[in-house]
């Protein structure tokens, strides 16, 4: 692909047509990282199972470029389904919560978890992360597969959801950060305390000998 085009066309470009499941079948931790990736003219436009060759057909005509077959490697393209959790079995373990990159199950430790339908983009994260096993995947749309079984509209939903997460961890690692600051300093200032009054004793130890 001839680089100035590349060039030309922007990451926000690509990233549209992208589905935003970040599900990372493409090899890269998210969709922004795989748009970047194609942007800078370091990988192909043929790695998305996820929007399958609908997207990449729609990926080939912004490059103007021949439509590549999706990269097998990266898996195939299938119908689209959601995570399901086995209530009888979840020991309330929470990994599946910290994985899912929408908060798409809610629950608490030692409590039964549960999808929420609605949100679950089927990125599959949650299900290599159980330890038990009781995650399956529900297919939702028939025999539609790729863009054909996913919209623009739930592409900019799950987008903006992730995004919102995103910055949500971001805040609570500052705080996390700034407690722990917080907590250094008021150790620093009791050790310094604790010096100042060790030479005061001394001190006076001494004057009342003399
Ligand atoms: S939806 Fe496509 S581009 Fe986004 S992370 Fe999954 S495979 Fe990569
Ligand atoms: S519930 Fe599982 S499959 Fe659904 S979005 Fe969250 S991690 Fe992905």
């Amino acid at each position: 692909m001839d680089t100035s085009e590349k060039n030309r066309i922007g990451i926000e470009e690509i990233l549209l047509l992208l589905p935003q499941t970040q599900c990372g079948r493409c090899g890269f931790d998210n969709c922004r990282s795989y748009a970047e990736a194609i942007a800078a003219n370091k990988t192909g436009i043929n790695r998305c199972p996820t929007g399958g060759q609908a997207g990449i057909r729609m990926l080939a005509r912004l490059f103007n470029i021949a439509e590549p077959v999706l990269d097998a490697s990266c898996g195939e393209e299938k119908p689209r389904a959601i995570a399901r959790i086995d209530e009888t079995r979840c020991t309330g373990c929470t990994l599946c919560i910290q994985t899912c990159p929408f908060d798409a199950i809610v629950g608490t430790g030692k409590m039964m978890h549960t999808v929420i339908s609605e949100v679950c983009t089927g990125c599959e994260r949650c299900v290599s992360r159980c330890p038990i096993d009781c995650i399956d995947m529900k297919i939702v749309s028939g025999t539609r597969t790729g863009w054909n079984a996913w919209s623009a509209e739930q592409a900019r939903a799950a987008r903006e959801r992730y995004e919102r997460r995103l910055h949500r961890l971001q805040m609570e690692k500052k705080e996390e950060t700034g407690l722990a600051d917080t907590t250094a300093g008021s150790n620093k200032k009791t050790d310094l305390l604790r010096k100042a009054l060790d030479r005061a004793r001394v001190r006076l130890k001494s004057s009342r000998t003399s």
